[in-house]
């Protein structure tokens, strides 16, 4: 599976706000969005420009899939699965982005951004429900178990042990010491606490 490439602090400054791409930077006055909080190649513009209603839609989408680091053929069908479910799109949406096997390991705090828990996962550090899966994209279920190899233990401790202080959703139970986690119940829009107006993306792809 590819993931969004270029410069992470440009992705943010693009999208006016902290996507979290880069793990403990992200956390620290070096952030770049504390002095370069334009987007690129703005900078010297008083004013920034109106956008249409195409960039507002486009760059929600655009948002989205970065804070995911979904490439954009993924993120498409993505949205077609989910407005093949019942219920809202934008929040189904939302729901399949979240299960993501790479997104909970970086929720749960066992690695510092979404990107490097690709790594881990492709990596082959990581067993689901006691089974090597080295699949970022895997859809996980509720009261699946992710835990890290016995044998990658030793060399992942340090990760595992810096990202402590972050706080941990509610729908996880992680357990550092044992280095496992479980996806209790696969959260709603409102616990995910993200800044995302999917009403604007599904209305993207539906144009
Ligand atoms: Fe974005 Fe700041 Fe992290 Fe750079 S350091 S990726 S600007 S949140």
């Amino acid at each position: 599976m590819g993931r969004e490439a270029g410069p992470k602090c440009k992705q943010c400054r693009r999208e006016g706000e902290k996507l979290f791409l880069k793990g403990d930077r992200c956390y620290s006055r070096n952030c770049a969005m504390n002095s370069h909080s334009r987007p690129p190649g703005e900078g010297s513009k008083k004013r920034r420009p109106r956008r249409s209603q195409y960039q507002i839609h486009l760059r929600e989408k655009q948002k989205a899939r970065r804070i995911y680091g979904v490439r954009e053929r993924q993120f498409r069908s993505y949205v077609a699965e989910a407005k093949r479910k019942k219920g809202v799109t934008g929040e189904a949406l939302l729901t399949l982005l979240e299960r993501r096997f790479d997104n909970l390991v970086y929720r749960a705090g066992f690695a510092s951004s979404r990107q490097q828990a690709r790594q881990m996962i492709v990596h082959g550090h990581l067993e689901l429900n006691g089974r090597a899966t080295n699949v970022p994209s895997a859809l996980l279920r509720d009261g699946d178990m992710v835990s890290i190899k016995e044998g990658r233990r030793s060399r992942l401790k340090a990760i595992v042990e810096a990202n402590q202080g972050r706080e941990i959703p509610t729908w996880l139970e992680a357990n550092a010491d044992a280095m496992k986690f479980q996806l209790v119940s696969t959260p709603n829009v409102e616990q995910m606490g993200l800044s995302i107006a999917t009403n604007l993306i599904v209305e993207f792809y539906s144009r």
